[in-house]
């Protein structure tokens, strides 16, 4: 949709060009949502493409996801054998509502900015344990983990013209095993449900993360793969009956019986 209260799109080489942030700026990933309804109250885009980030950078340490990754980039990526958990790239963009448009224009941080309960990019990058790197307008970069960045539905703890700049997942995550199981109510409907499980060897380190049933991730940590009843339990004391994300995609009660479902299907398949 043309967005006729924007006077000025910058295209600015570094974010230190474009001064004071004011009222009417927005950052411009892929458009994908701002083009997608009215923006009345913005009145200037600023283009995170001509920042020209490198979209993947694998190391030893890990994968740096730049907040300008396009959705497809990450979907061609290949990591080296030892990352087991890299196929879990494909299976979420996957479960990711999109047209042809929105897969080769979309951004990653744009959906972990957008913050909607069905990100499947929030998703993937939480159950991998990323960490977001932060720019913010005055002071230091700082550091927030996925699951801690998204505070609700359509919120997340971004201030006042704060930039996503990265989103570092770790090497250890990246190499344990994993289980994702999706669930939308259409066929091409938005994600009512998306949990993923990863482990190491000999199921240690197991991390369940619950993600489009709530309005931000859930997650739950053991030492080793729990029984099934231990797990019911930790979905419980996390996620009262209160805490599901209801809405055209599913109710609570739908949303929360597949939640223990696919939960006890992950942990069975991971142990
Ligand atoms: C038909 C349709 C279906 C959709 N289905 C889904 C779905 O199933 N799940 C879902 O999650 N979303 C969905 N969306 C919403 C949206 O398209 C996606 O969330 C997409 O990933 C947004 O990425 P983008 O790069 O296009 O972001 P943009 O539209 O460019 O930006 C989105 C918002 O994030 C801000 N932003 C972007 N990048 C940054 C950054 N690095 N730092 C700070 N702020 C930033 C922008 O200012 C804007 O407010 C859908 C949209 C449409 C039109």
């Amino acid at each position: 949709m043309n967005l006729n209260t924007i006077v000025e799109v910058k295209r600015p080489k570094s974010t230190d060009a474009i001064g004071q942030w004011r009222d009417g700026y927005a950052w411009l990933a892929g458009g994908t949502w701002l083009f997608s309804e009215p923006q009345v109250a913005v009145d200037t885009l600023i283009d995170l493409d001509t920042l020209g980030w490198p979209s993947l950078t694998a190391t030893q340490a890990g994968l740096e996801i730049a907040a300008t990754c396009r959705v497809a980039d990450l979907h061609a990526f290949k990591g080296p054998a030892e990352w087991r958990s890299a196929p879990l790239f494909r299976d979420c963009i996957d479960a990711f509502l999109m047209s042809f448009k929105i897969w080769n224009a979309a951004t990653i941080g744009g959906n972990v900015c957008m913050s909607l309960p069905a990100g499947a990019m929030i998703s993937l990058t939480a159950a991998l344990e990323g960490v977001c790197t932060l720019w913010p307008r005055d002071g230091a970069p700082r550091e927030v983990p996925v699951t801690a960045f998204v505070t609700g539905n359509h919120k997340n703890v971004l201030q006042k013209g704060e930039l996503l700049r990265s989103i570092h997942l770790p090497a250890a995550a990246l190499s344990k095993r994993y289980a994702m199981r999706q669930m939308s109510l259409t066929r091409y409907g938005r994600s009512a449900v998306l949990i993923i499980g990863t482990a190491g060897d000999r199921g240690k380190d197991f991390l369940l993360t619950i993600t489009a049933s709530t309005p931000r991730p859930v997650q739950l940590r053991f030492d080793k793969t729990p029984s099934a009843a231990a797990l019911r339990h930790a979905i419980d004391e996390h996620l009262p009956a209160g805490g599901y994300f209801a809405d055209v995609h599913g109710s609570a009660p739908y949303k929360r019986h597949l939640t223990y479902h696919f939960a006890e299907q992950i942990r069975a398949e991971l142990a």
